[in-house]
Order: structure tokens, then C-alpha cells, then sequence
């Protein structure tokens, strides 16, 4: 596919970022179909991952993969192609690319070279998620996927605990249990979650309760801890947010007489509130 440009009358190349379904094949547009046949090459995060999409519509384009560990030596090789007139689709393994998934080299670089990058819009897990969990959309903030390991997720998770907007979270099935201990520890057994797992597939389920009945549920059915998961994570209610920053105040009162530790320890006792969380807390102020 190839755009004529008015002064010059030159042919340009043009770069497609094309969405591809998260599990339902039927989840492609026919815009999508069209261009992943029209381009001179199609960019996969993984070429036989996305061979039985392409079969599946007779798609015979050519293929090359771009991942998290060859993006730099395909956007020049890329760029190249593209500098010959040859248009691009990039693709991911599956849902929108870019989105916790390669792709922003190549579009940078191809922007900074002057040529047009056009989306195709389609499939997002994260945006199936919200539309279906039951949790404010008004405000949200996408977080993309955790740390792998317990202390950084912990501290992360705290950063985010008065959070006013929607929490949005990519899991894996492997630490989707932690995560959710994790969440229930920080956040509270009261506040709001739903668990979106496998949507679009066969065993889809999205479940909205109380993170306290979440864990228990889960816990409860190994089959719920399997398959692909978002996290959606309703907003810290107003008087949670106040109730920290008093913490944190008390904490900043105290610790102009004794160790920040020990200021941390005095609240906790009083507020119920784990004393490493409000120590991490206050290191943030
Ligand atoms: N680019 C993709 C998108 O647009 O959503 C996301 C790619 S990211 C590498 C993969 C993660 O997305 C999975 O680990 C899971 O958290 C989420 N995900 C992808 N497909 C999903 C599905 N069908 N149901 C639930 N979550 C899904």
C-alpha cells in the first residue's frame, strides 16, 4: 500500500500499526484484513505465532519478526525497505501493539525519518476489560504489567494505594495469586476488583466483587488462576486518600523526636495500618 505525495509526486511508504484479536479470530476489522494483504511486509512479534491468523484469512504477505530483542537492528532494516517505497504492517503477538508490547523504536524511528504512521485500530485486552468489569471508566490509569519480584511489586502497589482513578493491571498466571494477596494486603479486603481472565476465549470470566472475596475465590478454584488475566482496581475512595496523608503527617509530627521507624511503628499501632507500608509511605513525601 502505497501513498502518492502531492509535490513531488514520489511514492511514500507509510508504517501501519494494525490490532489483531486477543483470543476470537473473528476480532479483526476488514480495514486490518485489507492492509495485512496490501503491504509489502508484515512485521510479527512472532512470525508463527501469527502465521495461523494470517492462514486463516489467506493472508500470504511476507513476514519478518521485530521483538523486544531485534527491534533496533529491524527498525534499520525496516527503514530501509521503507526508504525503497515498500509499506510496513506491524503486528503483535496478540491486541494492539505497543500496548505492553514491541514497537515504539520502530515508530519513533520511522516518525523521526518522516514517514506517515497510521493505526488500525481493534483489540486491546485492557479496553475489553473495562468495558465489561463494572468499574468506573471515568478516569483510569493503565500500569502496564507489575514487577516480577514480591518487594518491587509491594512497593509499587503502595505508590499507587491512594490512587484516585481506576487502577488497570496486565497479569500472568504465574504471580496472578501474589498479585492479588499483594492487592488485598495494600489495598484493603473492601475495595473493589475485578478480574478479567481469558476474555474473548473459551473460559472467559470477568468476576467484580471485594478483593477479600476475590482471593477467596481464586483460592478456592485453581481453574481461576489459569489463562490471561487484567486487573481492574476501582479508585481509592476520598477518605482512604485523607486517611493516609493524616498518617503520613503524624509520622512527619513524630519523627522529629525518634527514629522515622519507630514514628512508623507508633502509627501502625494505632491505625491498624502495616508499619512497612506507612515507612514506605513516608519515604515517598
Ligand atoms: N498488546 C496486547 C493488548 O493490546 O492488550 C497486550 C500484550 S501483553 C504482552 C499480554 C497480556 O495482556 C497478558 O499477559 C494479559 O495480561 C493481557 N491479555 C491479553 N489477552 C488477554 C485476554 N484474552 N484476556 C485477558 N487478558 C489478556
Amino acid at each position: 500500500m502505497v501513498r502518492m505525495t502531492t509535490e513531488k509526486n514520489i511514492r511514500q511508504a507509510i508504517l501501519y500499526i494494525v490490532a489483531t484479536p486477543i483470543g476470537n479470530l473473528d476480532d479483526i476489522s476488514v480495514r486490518a484484513c485489507h492492509i495485512l494483504k496490501s503491504v509489502d511486509i508484515i512485521a510479527a512479534e512472532d512470525t508463527r505465532h501469527s502465521s495461523r491468523l494470517l492462514s486463516h484469512y489467506g493472508i500470504g504477505t511476507s513476514c519478518l519478526s521485530l521483538h523486544e530483542h531485534n527491534e533496533a537492528g529491524r527498525t534499520s532494516q525496516l527503514l530501509d525497505r521503507m526508504g525503497s517505497g515498500h509499506s510496513v504492517a506491524l503486528i503483535s503477538d496478540a491486541g494492539t501493539p505497543l500496548i505492553s508490547d514491541p514497537g515504539y523504536r520502530l515508530v519513533v524511528a520511522v516518525r523521526a525519518a518522516g514517514f506517515d504512521v497510521v493505526p488500525v485500530p481493534g483489540a486491546c485486552a485492557f479496553v475489553a476489560a473495562l468495558s465489561v468489569a463494572g468499574i468506573s471508566t471515568h478516569r483510569f490509569s493503565f500500569e502496564g504489567f507489575l514487577p516480577s519480584t514480591g518487594s518491587q511489586r509491594r512497593s509499587v502497589l503502595d505508590a499507587l494505594s491512594a490512587e484516585p482513578r481506576t487502577l488497570v493491571f496486565y497479569e500472568s498466571p504465574h504471580r496472578i495469586m501474589s498479585t492479588v494477596k499483594d492487592m488485598r494486603v495494600i489495598f484493603g479486603d473492601e475495595r473493589k476488583v475485578s478480574i478479567c481472565r481469558e476474555l474473548t476465549k473459551r473460559f472467559e470470566t470477568v468476576y467484580t466483587a471485594s478483593l477479600g472475596q476475590v482471593e477467596d475465590w481464586m483460592s478456592a478454584d485453581p481453574n481461576q488462576q489459569r489463562g490471561e488475566f487484567v486487573i481492574v482496581v476501582s479508585e481509592a475512595e476520598g477518605d482512604q486518600v485523607g486517611c493516609q496523608q493524616d498518617w503520613v503527617r503524624a509520622i512527619e509530627e513524630l519523627r522529629g523526636y525518634m527514629p522515622l521507624k519507630k514514628a512508623c511503628k507508633i502509627v501502625a499501632g494505632l491505625t491498624g495500618a502495616s508499619s512497612q507500608q506507612l515507612y514506605r509511605l513516608a519515604e515517598q513525601e
